[in-house]
């Protein structure tokens, strides 16, 4: 099918309101034309001008099973003939939704019960917060509610969701954090390290802080700490060692619910199926997305554990029916989708892939960037990594943010035909590639990278 491509372009100029997205420069044509995004195969998508990127960040670290793959397009095809719709309210269901569900909770880490669906990460953790209030409501301990975050974590932008998240751009102008919301110190060793701290000991310390939040806070009045195994937008940063047994031990001591936002890290990313899994984590509920489909149809879901879901289900007779849901909750065509989508995820062992390739990445990752002089750290986990660029690398001094220069190197890797994110927060190259990516793609993608931040690199000296 061929597009007129200036008619798609003034269209969506005039009529679409870009996430994430300068207006004004939008509107005026300072930022050039939308791309008009046609068709995808593997970790390569190609615009209507029949230019190819590769996509090192797998669209927004969800296309984990690559573009184009047919199995879970006939899986959606075929449920979308025999049954488009229906809802799951009122113990209505289909068998698409029930084998997911089923599946789910044996996959999922710890002791699992009940699967609730949404249609994204923000809208999962926004019936995560309702949750955990509702748990402590029915168990008779009212005041129980502040949910703690962390500093840099990412968890949406919905109202609760983008309170959660613990970056300040994202609240700036649209009335957030909500009151509801407390974030801790993040567990970002290179920032936030004293001289000479080991990585245990910052552990430590960010565990004591969390603890001396909780007794400030009152333990009778917190509900939940919610986290990303590893750090996603805030930066693709593993947790430091000892991080997460630190912060489990203070999460019990004061009875307060472990959320694990795997909204990234579900299903392989970190080389294991799950991050919690990765990294010992025991959540109460968990939240997916992205990965769940590979993007290909919006679903997301809270995975409900067993010691949440019984006192739910205790409670039913004195308050009646659990009274949250959406239209789309458990669309059949996103259960088929995600059916389809999982057989490809165990067929071809994905998390097999990003253990193996990504213990590659990682190698070349380091190899090839962390002595450079504009360099300051180069971490990640399986198939996710990012290089982050400092203007002085031994007093850790960023670079002035007028310079842009995470933005600028990104932009010289796209114009070499690579999509590799500039994280929002610092100067950072960030790498989501598809859990598909072979060596060969690796070398691909770092040697585009490169030449970019040398390009860049040159420019500044
Ligand atoms: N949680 C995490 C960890 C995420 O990375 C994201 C999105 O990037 C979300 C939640 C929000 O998901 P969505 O954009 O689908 O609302």
């Amino acid at each position: 099918m061929s597009i007129d491509i200036s008619d798609i372009a003034s269209k969506d100029r005039n009529s679409v309101l870009h996430p994430f997205t300068h207006l004004k420069d939008f509107a005026t044509g300072a930022m050039g034309d939308p791309t008009i995004v046609e068709t995808g195969k593997g970790i390569r998508i190609q615009d209507a001008r029949g230019n190819q990127l590769i996509d090192g960040f797998a669209g927004l670290y969800c296309v984990n099973i690559g573009y184009g793959r047919t199995e879970v397009a006939e899986a959606i095809a075929r449920q979308a003939y025999r049954l488009a719709y229906y809802h799951s309210y009122a113990a209505h269901t289909t068998d698409q939704l029930a084998i997911l569900s089923d599946r789910l909770v044996r996959m999922a880490p710890g002791k699992m019960s009940k699967v609730f669906y949404g249609m994204s990460g923000s809208d999962a953790n926004e019936t995560n917060a309702k949750l955990v209030w509702y748990y402590n409501n029915l168990r008779g301990k009212p005041t129980k509610k502040t949910i703690i975050s962390r500093e840099r974590g990412y968890h949406g932008c919905s109202v609760i969701s983008g309170s959660m998240t613990g970056m300040s751009f994202y609240h700036d102008h649209m009335d957030l954090p909500l009151p509801q919301v407390v974030h801790t110190g993040a567990p970002h060793h290179y920032w936030g390290a004293e001289a000479g701290e080991t990585e245990t000991e910052f552990s430590a310390r960010r565990a004591a802080e969390l603890d001396r939040l909780i007794e400030k806070i009152g333990p009778d009045n917190v509900g939940a700490f919610i986290a990303e195994p590893v750090l996603g937008t805030g930066g693709i940063t593993p947790p430091p060692e000892g991080y997460w047994a630190a912060a489990q031990a203070v999460l019990k001591k004061h009875d307060v619910l472990l959320i694990a936002d795997e909204v990234i890290t579900g299903f392989g990313r970190t080389g294991s199926m799950f991050g919690s899994l990765h990294y010992g984590i025991e959540p109460d509920l968990i939240t997916v997305a992205k990965g769940l489909t590979s993007a290909y149809f919006p679903l997301s879901a809270s995975i409900v554990g067993e010691k949440v879901y019984r006192v739910l289900e205790d409670g039913a007779d004195r308050v009646g029916a659990f009274s949250h849901g959406y239209t789309y909750s458990g669309h059949p065509i996103g259960a088929a989708a995600a059916n389809a989508v999982l057989d490809i995820v165990e067929k071809e062992d994905l998390p097999g892939n990003a253990r193996e390739v990504g213990a590659y990445f990682q190698a070349q990752l380091k190899e090839r960037f962390a002595q450079l002089p504009i360099v300051g750290e180069v971490r990640g986990v399986g198939l996710m990594g990012a290089i982050e660029f400092v203007a002085d690398r031994d007093r850790k001094k960023r670079f002035d943010a007028s310079q842009k220069v995470g933005a600028r190197i990104s932009k010289a890797a796209r114009d070499r035909g690579l999509i590799a994110r500039a994280m929002p927060h610092g100067d950072i190259l960030g790498f989501s590639p598809p859990l598909v990516v072979t060596r060969g793609e690796v070398d691909e993608i770092l040697s585009i990278a490169e030449s970019a931040v040398r390009s860049v690199m040159d420019e500044l000296a």
